[in-house]
C-alpha cells in the first residue's frame, strides 16, 4: 500500500472551471451544448471539476488504498475470496456479449441462450439436481427464490399449514433473514459439541407445520455434516423439504453432490465458487437448483432446449414468476462459463481438495497458538476461538488480547483480517478460509505473521491493544464507522 498518499476527496481536488477536455464550440452548423431554455437547470450541478491527470491520479491512489484479492491474501471465512483468472474478465468483456440487449428477440440471441443453458446443465450435473435457474442476483436472493419454490410446492398441494423453517444455530445470517423475508417463521436447531447439527434436538421440532430445513455443508464451522442422510430422512418423513446453502461449494466440487445427499433445493454463489471478483455488495449471481418434480416452480425466464436444438424461453403456469429483471446478472454467468470450461470437470475435484488442504495446513500449524474448539479435519475453512491464554492472558485480565486486537494487528502486516466474531458459537471466533488458489509461500507468510503476533501479545500487549499502527486511520469505533461514516481527508 502506498503509505504516503491517502487521497483527498474528489471534491477537495476540484477547482472551479478546470476541465479535462476541450470541444469546439461549433460543429458544422450545430452549436454544442445548446439546450432549450425550458429544459435547462436553473442552477449548476454541484460536480467536481478537475483535469484528466488529477482524476487519473485520484482514482489510482484510491484503488491503492483499497485491499483486494489482487493486492494480497484475503482469508475471509465464509466468503471464498479467491483469485479469479483474468481470462474470465476478458470473455465477459467481449463486444459480442456486451452489445446484446436483453429484450432482443430470442431468435437473434441463440448463442447467448445456448451458453446460459449450458451453465444451467453443468450446475445441475455438479449438484446432482434436475434443473437450475440463473436468475437470482446473489446468494441471499437465491435463498429467497429457493424458499419461494418450497412454499409454492406446499401451497400447490394444499398443505398450507407449513409456515416454519428449521435453521441451525451455526447458519450464515442470510438464512434466517431470507426465510423471514419469505414469510416463514424460523425455528433454530442447536449444534452438538463437535459443531454439527444435533439430531436429538431436531427430532422434537419436526411436525406438520415444518416447510423444510436449511443446511450449509460444509457448515459455517467448516465441518462436513455427516448425519445428512438421517436428517434428510427425518425432514422428508415429516413432509418438509431440504434446502442446501451451497454458497461456498469449493470443497465439494467433483467429490460429492447435494442432490445425492437428499437435498431438494439449493443455491450456489457463482461469485464465490465459480469466479467473479466480489465484495462491496456485488454484482453477484445465486443460481437455484431443484430436484426432479420441482422444476415447474422455478422463476421466469427459464431457458430450455427444444427438440429441434434451438433455445427458447419457457413460461410455466406453476412458475413463481419473475424474481429479477431479464436473465439475472448475465456477465457473471459468462465468467462462470469461462471458469467451468478452463478448469474442466477433471480438475473440479482438485480445486476442492486444495481448498481443504490449505485450510488444514494453516489450522495445524497455528493450533499451538490459537484455541481450536473443534479439532479434527476441516473442509475449506475453520474457526479459532482467539489466542491461547498463555499468549492472550486470561479472560479475567482487563487487558487480555482479543480476536479484534489480532485482526487489527494483521492489517499492519499487510494481510486482510479473517472473518471475526462469526459464527456466534464462540466468544472470540476467528474464521479463516485460505481458498484453493493460494501458494504455500503465501500461506507460510500468513502463518509466520500470526505466530509473530502471538509472540507480540505475550511480550507487549499494548502494541496489540493499540493496533493498527500503519493504516490510514487507526482503530475505529466499528459500529459508529458504519452508521456515521465520515469521508474526510486526513493528512497523516
Ligand atoms: C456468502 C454467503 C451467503 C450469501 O451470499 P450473498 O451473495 O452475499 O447474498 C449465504 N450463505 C453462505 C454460507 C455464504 O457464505
Amino acid at each position: 500500500m502506498n503509505k504516503t498518499y491517502y487521497g483527498k476527496l474528489i471534491f477537495e481536488v476540484s477547482r472551479k472551471g478546470r476541465v479535462g477536455y476541450s470541444l469546439p464550440a461549433k460543429v458544422g452548423s450545430h452549436t454544442l451544448g445548446e439546450i432549450d431554455a425550458n429544459l435547462r437547470r436553473s442552477s449548476d450541478l454541484s460536480l467536481p471539476e478537475a483535469d484528466e491527470q488529477t482524476v487519473v491520479r485520484h482514482y489510482t491512489n484510491m484503488s491503492n488504498n483499497n485491499f483486494g484479492v489482487d493486492t494480497g491474501f484475503y482469508p475471509l471465512g465464509s466468503c471464498t475470496m479467491k483469485y479469479n483468472p483474468k481470462v474470465n474478465e476478458a470473455v465477459a468483456a467481449l463486444p459480442g456479449f456486451t452489445a446484446l440487449h436483453p429484450a432482443q428477440p430470442v431468435s437473434t440471441v441463440q448463442g447467448a441462450l445456448e451458453l446460459y443453458y449450458d451453465v444451467q446443465r453443468t450446475l445441475s450435473e455438479i449438484a446432482g439436481l434436475s434443473e437450475f435457474t440463473l436468475n437470482p442476483f446473489a446468494g441471499a436472493h437465491g435463498e429467497l427464490t429457493g424458499l419461494m419454490v418450497i412454499r409454492a410446492y406446499h401451497q400447490q398441494r394444499g398443505d398450507t399449514a407449513r409456515t416454519k423453517i428449521i435453521v441451525p444455530d451455526s447458519a450464515h445470517g442470510t438464512n434466517p433473514a431470507s426465510a423471514a423475508v419469505c414469510g416463514l417463521q424460523i425455528v433454530e436447531v442447536k449444534s452438538t459439541a463437535d459443531g454439527t447439527v444435533d439430531v436429538e434436538d431436531l427430532k422434537p421440532l419436526l411436525g406438520p407445520d415444518i416447510a423444510g430445513m436449511m443446511m450449509t455443508n460444509p457448515n459455517t464451522l467448516g465441518i462436513f455434516e455427516r448425519k445428512i442422510p438421517e436428517i434428510a430422512r427425518l425432514v422428508h418423513e415429516c413432509g418438509g423439504l431440504m434446502y442446501y446453502d451451497g454458497a461456498n461449494l469449493n470443497p465439494m466440487l467433483g467429490v460429492c453432490r447435494p442432490g445425492d445427499m437428499g437435498f431438494d433445493v439449493m443455491h450456489i454463489n457463482l461469485h464465490k465458487t465459480f469466479s467473479t471478483p466480489h465484495g462491496g455488495g456485488g454484482p453477484g449471481s445465486g443460481p437455484v437448483g431443484v430436484r426432479s418434480g420441482l422444476e415447474s416452480f422455478l422463476p421466469q425466464p427459464r431457458v430450455v432446449k427444444s427438440t429441434d436444438g434451438t433455445f427458447e424461453l419457457l413460461a410455466d403456469e406453476n412458475s413463481l414468476g419473475r424474481i429479477s429483471s431479464f436473465f439475472g446478472n448475465y456477465a457473471i454467468v459468462l465468467r462462470a462459463y469461462a471458469y467451468l470450461l478452463t478448469l474442466g470437470c477433471e480438475y473440479f475435484p482438485l480445486a476442492g481438495k486444495l481448498s481443504v488442504l490449505n485450510a488444514n495446513y494453516i489450522k495445524e500449524r497455528l493450533k499451538p497458538y490459537f484455541k481450536l474448539p473443534i479439532d479434527g479435519l476441516c473442509k475449506h475453512e475453520f474457526v479459532f476461538d482467539g489466542l491461547r491464554d498463555e499468549y492472550a492472558g486470561g479472560h479475567d485480565e482487563p487487558d487480555h488480547v482479543t480476536t479484534l486486537d489480532v485482526a487489527k494487528r494483521l492489517l499492519d502486516y499487510g494481510f486482510h483480517a479473517p472473518t471475526i466474531y462469526f459464527p456466534l458459537l464462540f466468544h472470540e471466533a476467528m474464521m479463516i478460509e485460505p481458498t484453493e488458489t493460494e501458494s504455500k509461500e503465501t500461506l507460510n507468510s500468513f502463518i509466520d505473521v500470526l505466530i509473530r503476533i502471538a509472540e507480540e501479545a505475550k511480550a507487549d500487549r499494548s502494541l496489540l491493544k493499540t493496533a493498527p499502527h500503519d493504516t490510514p486511520v487507526r482503530r475505529l469505533d466499528d459500529v459508529k464507522a458504519v452508521k456515521d461514516a465520515k469521508f474526510i481527508y486526513k493528512n497523516l
